[in-house]
């Protein structure tokens, strides 16, 4: 259904105008508890419309609230929620600034509007305005739990991790709600900055804090592993892989060619072997699989890595592991078998490259790579590889 939205607003604004002025002149004379109950039924009911995009029975069932609640506080605090669900963010402002500024309003009203408002700024990338505001319901301690809650969100789009981890710790004692892991990866962040800036020893130690505050989170191994493999220190690389590997064995496709350089380089291929075998039992994906195949033809020749992926292939279909058997064919052929084998394989390319390697658990935003907080939905830790035929 489209309704338009201006003339929900309209109506709305207008009704409560009008039944407030109706109701002012009645008085007091009806009974204001059943009432209550009755106003507080039709408004879930009005809202359910609304969520359920059916807003011309909304508006019916606004008319009747507006018709006897003469403050209709909940008929605006809906008619903003529904411009802001729509992204129209202006007009939820402005709904929001028109309820925060009436004089009767009581200190709950008024701060649930407040918190309203401030989502309307952080909708509009208003960050600046919906942090003051947030700071401020923080500070009078009305509804703290959910305005540090925000506030987390604002740092969070403004990338500073270090206010984040403070306002994560005063939702901790506020609310008693466990926020080791998302301070973690706040700490994973900043350790990530420094790296960018060449600052390696506060990476390290920024690392080593992640651990310590949640040491049940994969992020401060798998990170320690890559910069020790940067800076070639294999026996860390190693150990620090192998722990995030043991925690989470989804990071396989991003850790292993390191782990398995690393022994290779110390002169250790036996361990890079066992460790790909192991791989191969604990992760789903095609990943140990194409690297042990690739170590096969590099020790016994294209041949022996042809039987080794066939064999593998037959219990596990993948793309992936289909074009890495038409290369080593395309090696051991000529003439017109060698072209028909370079066809397919540009089709499986483009199979491959129009598949996500890695899709969101909570929203399903696709990515080319890993991600740590998810592009599209902002959580954390939910982007994982895509299993199956065409994925890993
Ligand atoms: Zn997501």
């Amino acid at each position: 259904m489209n309704f338009p939205v201006e003339l929900i607003a309209l109506l709305l604004i207008l009704i409560a105008f009008f039944a407030g002025f109706v109701l002012a002149r009645r008085g007091a004379e009806r009974s204001r508890g059943a009432q209550v109950d009755k106003l507080r039924r039709s408004y879930f009911r009005g809202l359910n419309y609304l969520l359920n995009e059916q807003p011309d029975k909304a508006i019916e069932v606004f008319l009747q609230i507006a018709e006897v609640d003469k403050h209709t506080i909940e008929t605006h605090l809906a008619l903003g929620n529904l411009f802001r669900r729509r992204g129209e963010t202006d007009r939820a402002i402005r709904v929001h600034q028109n309820l925060i500024a009436r004089p009767n309003l009581t200190s709950e009203q008024k701060s649930l509007a407040l918190l309203e408002l401030g989502e309307d700024y952080m909708r509009a990338g208003l960050l600046d305005r919906a942090e003051t505001l947030f700071t401020d319901l923080v500070s009078i301690d009305t509804h703290a739990a959910t305005a540090l809650r925000q506030l987390i969100s604002v740092c969070q789009q403004e990338r500073d991790w270090t206010r984040g981890i403070e306002f994560a710790r005063r939702l901790e004692k506020t609310a008693g709600e466990p926020q080791s892991e998302l301070i973690a990866q706040f700490l994973c962040e900043l350790s990530d900055g420094k790296e960018r800036a060449g600052k390696l020893d506060e990476a390290r130690r920024l690392l080593a804090e992640a651990r310590m505050v949640a040491p049940g989170a994969v992020r401060g191994y798998a990170q320690e592993s890559k910069l020790a493999y940067a800076r070639q220190d294999d026996p860390i690389c190693i150990e620090f892989g192998a722990r995030a590997l043991e925690l989470d064995a989804e990071l396989t496709p991003e850790l292993m060619p390191l782990i398995v350089e690393a022994f290779d380089r110390s002169g250790q291929s036996e361990r890079a072997e066992a460790f790909l075998e192991n791989a191969m039992l604990r992760y789903p994906g095609v990943s140990p699989v194409l690297a042990k195949s690739r170590r096969i033809a590099e020790r016994e020749g294209d041949e022996a890595a042809i039987r080794f992926l066939s064999e593998r292939l037959k219990s596990r279909p993948s793309v992936r592991g289909l074009a890495a058997l038409v290369d080593l064919q395309i090696k051991t052929s000529d003439g017109a078998a060698r072209d028909q084998l370079n066809s397919l394989r540009e089709l499986l390319t483009r199979l491959i490259r129009a598949q996500s390697a890695y899709r969101c658990s909570k929203c399903g935003f696709g990515a080319k790579q890993q991600h740590w907080q998810c592009p599209g939905c902002k959580s954390w830790a939910t982007v994982r590889p895509v299993h199956g035929v065409a994925g890993d």
